[in-house]
């Protein structure tokens, strides 16, 4: 090639070969720069296996895009082209290969959106930022929608996505009469549940250079490196996708909500790695959990609910997270300072539930949204731990973490620290739901029935801790009042010993 017509920037998230970015991408005099970034890998020190995925899924990524024509200068990290940052290795490429335009489609997360919006004035060479059309609804669209409303509710978000894209649509009403089947989707799992596994994928050659790297690299970052066995390519994170259409969808709903020891998985997907950066397209597989539906092959409860995450939820974060950044991650409404505990790191706890999390979490870099949400999330809330190092934990140690869904799910339904722009009503919870969903109560060295004292669930004197600390904060939350009533009824020395365990057990943190 002699001279570069479009140097196509292809971020580490964007390995779609639909992406804006590459539309219309001429063999002939463009070129696609990708490279492996030592300060993306460590501005929060991202669980190996993570880092192991998105490297391994950007070279896969690379031969995929070469195999179709088109040339890439691929930069290997610890290569002699390697810069530490994007802005770094654009100055080079741009020395090297002088382009007369950069493409990038749209960052997703605003940390690189802003750096990359830097270079228009601090280089000479145009720059054409696409929009990210693999999200079903723009920044645009949702600011749109957001606009003049009291309350941003995700349930009406849903209704209007639904509509959009015409997924479980009869004309304009819900297939089932219904928008949401949600009141259907709480059972408890039981132990001797068919359990299926996602499927697991050995390390190619590309996967084991890559673990080196990460080994010698990114040694001493949380988490174990192997067993490694994600899908690092299209077809093999769609013949994950397909297994668990085949094996779980038709469970999921049921069973969505359940926690089981030594059960990681239930009936999740475990795709939002495989979505997040790129390998899934979102539109696609609910239009798959549509066939599976209506071919009988998954009640309506499991493919709504599984629908409902993706075009609901997930677009809904996205949707608050660019309408509130910057400053959204910096929000903490109980002004919530405590650091985060040791064992969220060790799982060296004598809470089952919490140690469960954490050890399987250090191991797979992955737990499902319950155990996200109702354990270490809960914890966190009850406990009064700062939600901006919760979030940078968070961001470090799960495979699918990219911030703009990591930190609306931390920061706003996990923590409630944007005061409920996105939730109505803090997940707090004692001990009693984290029974009720799951076993782990039975063999922790916790009672859960009991309240107070030193074998007690922490979670109960924390849960009710939390209430009377809060309660200028809560009272007028009509999904708060009724607990707020109830611990003004507890008796004064009842009320003192709740306060005293909770802060006995807060000090041993
Ligand atoms: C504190 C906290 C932090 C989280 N951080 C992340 C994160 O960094 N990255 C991430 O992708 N998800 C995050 N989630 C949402 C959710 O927990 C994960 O998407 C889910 O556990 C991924 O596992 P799965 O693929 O098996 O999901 P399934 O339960 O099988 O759901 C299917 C898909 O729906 C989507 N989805 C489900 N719930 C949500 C949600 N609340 N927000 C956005 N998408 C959702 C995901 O793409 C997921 O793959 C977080 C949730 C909480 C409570
Ligand atoms: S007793 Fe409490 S700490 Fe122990 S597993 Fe149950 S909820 Fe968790």
């Amino acid at each position: 090639m002699t001279a570069v017509r479009n140097l196509i920037l292809v971020l580490g998230d964007q390995l779609a070969p639909n992406l804006s970015s590459l539309a219309g991408a001429d063999p002939a005099c463009d070129l696609v720069l990708m490279a492996e970034l030592y300060d993306e890998a460590t501005y929060v020190r991202h669980h190996k296996k993570k880092i192991a995925f998105i490297f391994s899924a950007m070279r896969h990524f690379a031969e995929e895009l070469r195999a179709g024509g088109l040339p890439v200068d691929y930069v290997r990290l610890g290569s002699l082209q390697n810069q530490k940052s994007f802005t770094d290795q654009i100055v080079q490429a741009i020395d090297k290969h002088r382009p007369e335009r950069i493409v990038v489609t749209e960052a997703a997360e605003w940390r690189v959106a802003r750096e990359i919006d830097q270079w228009r004035t601090r280089f000479p060479t145009p720059l054409d930022v696409r929009p990210d059309r693999r999200f079903l609804s723009s920044q645009l669209e949702f600011k749109a929608w957001a606009e003049g409303r009291k309350q941003l509710r995700m349930e009406y978000f849903y209704r209007d996505m639904r509509r959009k894209t015409g997924l479980l649509m009869d004309g304009d009403q819900p297939l089932g009469g219904k928008w949401n089947f949600d009141s259907e989707n709480r059972k408890a799992a039981d132990v001797d549940l068919f359990m299926p596994r996602p499927r697991a994928f050995a390390p190619d050659a590309i996967t084991r250079e890559v673990l080196q790297l990460v080994a010698a690299r990114f040694g001493n970052h949380f988490g174990d490196l192997s067993p490694f066995c994600f899908a690092v390519t299209r077809r093999d994170a769609e013949a994950a996708f397909a297994a668990f259409i085949d094996q779980a969808l038709s469970k999921f709903g049921d069973y969505q909500d359940a926690m089981l020891t030594g059960e990681p998985f239930l009936y999740h997907a475990v795709i939002s790695q495989y979505l997040n950066c790129g390998l899934l397209d979102p539109l696609r597989v609910c239009q798959q959990v549509e066939a599976a539906y209506r071919e009988g092959r998954a009640p309506l409860n499991a493919a709504e609910g599984f629908i409902r995450q993706i075009i609901g939820w997930r677009e809904y974060v996205r949707g608050i997270y660019w309408l509130k950044m910057p400053g959204y991650e910096r929000s903490n409404f109980f002004g919530h300072t405590r650091p985060v505990p040791d064992f969220y790191w060790t799982g060296d706890t004598d809470m089952a539930c919490i140690r469960a999390a954490v050890t399987q979490t250090k191991e797979l870099a992955y737990a499902h949204h319950i155990q996200r949400l109702m354990l270490t999330g809960n914890f966190a809330v009850l406990a009064g731990i700062d939600p901006h190092a919760l979030h940078e934990w968070y961001l470090s140690v799960y495979a699918d973490a990219f911030e703009w869904v990591e930190l609306p799910n931390t920061v706003g339904m996990s923590q409630f620290a944007d005061g409920g722009l996105l939730a109505s009503k803090p997940y707090a919870a004692s001990g009693a739901y984290i029974n009720r969903m799951s076993n782990y109560c039975a063999t922790c060295r916790f009672d859960v029935k009991l309240r107070t004292g030193p074998t007690a669930c922490p979670f109960n004197a924390l849960y009710w801790d939390f209430i009377a600390r809060n309660r200028d904060k809560i009272a007028s939350n009509p999904r708060m009042a009724r607990m707020v009533r109830t611990y003004d009824k507890f008796a004064p020395a009842e009320q003192k010993r709740i306060g005293d365990s909770a802060r006995r057990f807060l000090t041993s943190l």
